[in-house]
């Protein structure tokens, strides 16, 4: 018998179980469904018989599998025998079409051989989207993934946006991926989002990728499953990666990647920025940023010099000033060229090289502008030349009254 069903409930507070071998929601034996919808604050708890989902399809479906859309809402499902416990059943012809967690809070209890997300017995996963949400658990019995496929199922994409979530493989799987000797087609974790993912205890199997198999025989070659794509932000991920909770060690940037793959245990997190250092860059700044994933905190801020000449921040030093400088006349024409000298460059240019009628106004190397009164500490040497303005005379007044002529800037339009 094929019974193809449609299953809402909204705003429910609910228990569903079938002890003998069908979905406590879903389909029976050979059973398939089009759409499971929870939603609306629902609080499900949803328990199966042996060979069927606790949510899902039942045993043997050979009709494929419909989509399963929780959202809003509290599930609690636990699978009997061989079928995963939101997904599919035990040997079914083809994983659902799709499994979107949004909103929502959910434990998933696999049972042996199978998914606690995703495939039952022998079955792989398809999409797995977790949108917002918290996985308490998803947890396979034996040789399933607890997100993914269940045993010899690949686990295809799994999407985790903005949630956390917790996964634990059975046996020879992995705790996010494939089941046992099965690989994983995608696994795409957004930065906002943390994982936990233990593989099960047996074989080579992985935190996140594959099941158990040899991974120094072809192990991606062909004939056993790959690994799939992993797609987390190295410059937001840290992953605590090791046997398990205890002994781990700290990866970040471009090893993130491998330490889910290498480890039975990863742990997927933002970076909470806990260890910094001061970058300095070579226009005297310096800026905060993180020591794991480089992200810069805050502003750029100007150094602090200290009488050594090194930034009391961030310990960056300054080159003492050696530089080459060359007066030029009103017409352009090099008056004097004071070669590899010391200068403090506040200081005016003697006032014999100042040409007739002009006053100083700045030093100018490349773009940049030095003016006098102003502290400027420089990296480099360089040629630094003496512009000058037009003046006129003028005058001011002194403490005691008393004027004392001036040669001042004229204001010009250049
Ligand atoms: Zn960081
Ligand atoms: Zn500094």
């Amino acid at each position: 018998m094929v019974a193809l069903s449609l299953y809402f409930i909204q705003s429910l507070s609910i228990v569903l179980s079938d002890a003998e071998s069908g979905c406590g929601i879903g389909a029976g034996y050979k059973g398939t469904f089009s759409n499971i919808t929870i939603s609306n604050h629902s609080d499900v708890t949803a328990n199966s018989g042996k060979y069927a989902a606790a949510i899902g399809s039942g045993d043997e479906n050979v009709n494929g599998s419909g989509t399963i859309t929780i959202t809003d809402s509290v599930v609690k499902a636990t699978a009997g025998t061989d079928a995963a416990a939101i997904g599919t059943g035990n040997e079914c012809d083809s994983a659902c079409d799709a499994i979107n967690i949004t909103n929502s809070t959910v434990t998933a209890n696999g049972g042996r051989y199978a998914a606690g997300i995703g495939g039952g017995d022998a079955v792989s996963d398809g999409t797995i989207n977790i949108t917002n949400s918290t996985i308490t658990e998803a947890k396979s019995e034996t040789d399933g993934a607890g997100i993914g496929g269940g045993e010899s199922g690949n686990g295809g994409t799994i999407n985790i946006t903005g949630s956390t979530v917790t996964a634990h493989g059975g046996g020879y799987a992995a705790g996010i991926g494939g089941g046992e000797d099965a690989g994983v087609q995608k696994v795409h974790i957004d930065y906002t989002s943390k994982a936990v993912a233990y593989a099960g205890g047996d074989g080579n199997s992985v935190a996140i990728g594959h099941g158990d198999y040899n991974k120094t025989a072809a192990a991606f070659s062909g004939n056993y499953p790959s690994n799939g794509t992993l797609k987390l932000s190295p410059q937001h991920h840290i992953v605590e990666a090791g046997s398990g909770p205890g002994s781990t060690s700290t990866y970040t940037r471009d090893n993130i990647w491998n330490a889910c793959r290498n480890n039975k245990y990863a742990y997927i997190h933002p970076c909470e920025h806990v260890s910094t250092y001061y970058k300095a860059d070579n226009s005297g700044h310096h800026q905060l940023c993180c020591a794991y994933c480089g992200e810069e905190i805050g502003k750029s801020e100007y150094h602090i010099w200290g009488s050594d000449n090194k930034c009391t921040i961030c310990g960056a030093e300054a080159v003492p000033l050696e530089l080459s400088l060359v007066e030029r006349n009103n017409n352009g024409e090099v008056v004097k060229n004071f070669s590899i000298m010391k200068y403090s460059l506040w200081v005016a240019p003697y006032p014999e090289n100042i040409p007739e009628g002009m006053v100083f106004r700045y030093w100018k190397s490349g773009n940049f502008r030095y003016y006098p009164g102003v502290d400027y500490r420089v990296f480099e040497g360089g040629t630094y030349t003496a512009v000058y303005s037009p003046g006129v005379d003028t005058y001011y007044i002194d403490e005691n009254g008393e004027y004392q002529s001036v040669r001042a800037l004229r204001k010009t339009s250049s």
